[in-house]
């Protein structure tokens, strides 16, 4: 994969250490589980969203940007990210939050505001409303002289889910250096970049690691949907002689409970769990939801104790802060 040629700057401290859960796997007398430890890729709090921001950003600085615009919920880690990407490299950042704006300032919300982001909450659930605002955010700070760069939701654009197509290869590498055969990858999917990457890495190497995306929101249908879409653009942009095939994206929206955003009671649970055993932190709006879909998975018998399963952790616990009262207690 020819991954040299794009832009991208140094954001984060990759790779991410691949670390195993003994006391997780005994506790479910499952899999053997590995964690890829994405919650600490470095940039203000890390997560997934610090990887895309290296290609994201290095793009915008190829181009001259001097001010960046991105999308996002009330308690985006993609905003946050962006935000924190944007003042490192001396850039201005506006981020344009849905939602209400909550009686607290907390969590990745707070974040923002530290990092000096030009905050906008917005109160809608339309992602095409959102974008509209920032189109028009855009074109007034045009006419000022000024040279925005707009970052669609979750980042997920071609060039954020070649960011992911490189972690693929990073954890290939480290799976081989230590004679690991992992049967599959299980992870949080929302705007469908992570997943389009990791998928697209898993096949064009023919690793034979099924990618398993377990949906925060979306159904299945739209996140399918987003990761083939992605994957195609991926392949045209890394100039690879191979074509996604929809019947081997896999997505289940078993775990997305009432909608994004809300915990589930399993997704707690899956957070409090990961903590007792592991050490390790979890979150309430995509980690959580994702070990919750392991965890079933591993009960229903879809994973055995012969197998080997990368768990990616894709970071979000600033948000634990603003769900303090669905896990103070318990
Ligand atoms: C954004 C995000 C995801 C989902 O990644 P996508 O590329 O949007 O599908 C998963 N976990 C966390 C913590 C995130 O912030």
């Amino acid at each position: 994969m020819q991954l040299g040629r794009l832009p991208r700057i140094k954001l984060t401290s990759l790779p991410t250490p691949l670390e195993e859960a003994p006391s997780l796997s005994a506790y479910l007398g499952g899999p053997r589980i590995l964690f890829k430890r994405d919650d600490i890729t470095g940039l203000a709090f890390g997560g997934n969203k610090a990887r895309k921001a290296e290609y994201l950003m290095g793009e915008a600085v190829d181009r001259g940007c001097d001010v960046v615009i991105t999308v996002g919920a009330v308690q985006s880690n993609h905003a946050r990210a962006i935000a924190a990407a944007a003042r490192r490299l001396g850039l201005d950042a506006i981020v344009v939050l849905s939602g209400e704006e909550p009686p607290e300032r907390q969590g990745n919300l707070l974040l923002d505001m530290i990092l000096g982001a030009d905050v906008r909450i917005i109160n809608t659930d339309d992602n095409y409303v959102l974008m509209g605002v920032v189109e028009d955010i855009a074109r007034d700070l045009r006419r000022q002289g000024r040279t925005p760069y707009v970052i669609p939701l979750g980042g997920s654009t071609p060039l954020g889910a070649a960011a992911f197509a490189n972690a693929g290869l990073e954890l290939l590498e480290q799976l081989n250096g230590r004679g690991i055969r992992a049967d599959a990858i299980v992870h949080a999917s929302g705007s469908g970049g992570t997943q389009a990457g990791l998928y697209t890495a898993m096949k064009v190497t023919q690793s034979g690691i099924r990618v398993q995306g377990i949906s925060v929101g979306p159904t299945r249908e739209v996140v399918t949907g987003r990761v083939r879409g992605l994957a195609e653009e991926l392949v045209k942009l890394l100039r690879l002689d191979w074509r996604p095939h929809p019947d081997d994206i896999v997505v289940t929206d078993e775990y997305v409970g009432e909608r994004y955003a809300a915990p589930t009671p399993a997704c707690l649970d899956a957070i409090r769990l990961v903590a007792r055993t592991e050490g390790i932190l979890l979150d309430p709006v995509y980690t959580g939801k994702a070990m919750a879909g392991l965890i079933d998975m591993v009960r229903r018998g879809q994973f055995g104790p012969d197998q080997t399963v990368v768990f990616w952790h894709t970071g979000g616990q600033p948000a634990l802060f603003a769900y303090a009262g669905w896990l103070a207690e318990g």
